[in-house]
């Protein structure tokens, strides 16, 4: 038997999701998320696990990666979807970043709620297709010069993951500045399911 592991299972995972969006089930029905309780710094894989498994395509483009994991403590979370999450939106950050510039991702406490925030230096988008980057199968490259080769699924299965645990994705972008995504979530208990 093999297994796959790394990048190659996290986008067969979303095509899964996709699959099963359009056979009309919802993707991840509440009772579907695995939530287990896992130390943030470390089951999160915020900080290592994480990191390792984008560092070979951050290095390769020659784009620095900053982990900063402040917030610590016990979470209840789905923990391969929210890596899932994670690991979706830094391959965003890195796409659309040019050599030599930064991608931060912090994890903080604000108000009871655990928040992620990744932040890149790149391109942006535009603020009138900003509203829209959030649904299924819409790709701001259509209005650019360079194509980063996505499905224009990425965000959409983010939003839906985020949103199944009870938590807040929301983007923010200046053109030709950079881009940062927030992900607001509770700790979570075992009661969440
Ligand atoms: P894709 O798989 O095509 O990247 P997504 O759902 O992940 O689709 O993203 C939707 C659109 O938002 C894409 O067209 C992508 O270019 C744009 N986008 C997402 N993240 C960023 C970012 N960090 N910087 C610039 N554009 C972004």
């Amino acid at each position: 038997m093999w297994r796959l592991t790394g990048q190659p299972a996290a986008f067969l995972g979303l095509a899964i999701v996709e699959i099963a969006r359009t056979a009309g089930v919802r993707a991840l029905p509440g009772h579907s998320l695995h939530r287990s309780d896992f130390v943030l710094r470390v089951g999160l894989h915020c900080t290592d696990k994480i990191r390792n498994q984008v560092k070979p395509a951050f290095e390769r483009d020659h784009i620095r990666l900053q982990v900063d994991c402040e917030s610590e403590g016990l979470v209840y979370w789905d923990p391969e979807r929210i890596q899932q999450v994670l690991l979706n939106i830094l391959d965003n950050a890195r796409k659309h970043s040019e050599a030599e510039s930064q991608v931060a991702m912090s994890c903080r406490e604000e108000n009871g709620k655990v928040v992620i925030r990744i932040r890149d230096e790149g391109e942006g988008i535009p603020a009138e297709e900003l509203p829209y980057v959030f649904e299924r199968l819409y790709r701001v490259e259509k209005s650019r010069s360079r194509d980063s080769g996505g499905s224009g699924l990425g965000l959409a299965i983010a939003k839906e993951i985020v949103e199944l645990h009870g938590g807040v994705i929301e983007i923010e972008s200046k053109l030709g500045s950079g881009t940062v995504a927030a992900i607001r979530l509770e700790r979570g208990d075992g009661s969440a399911e």
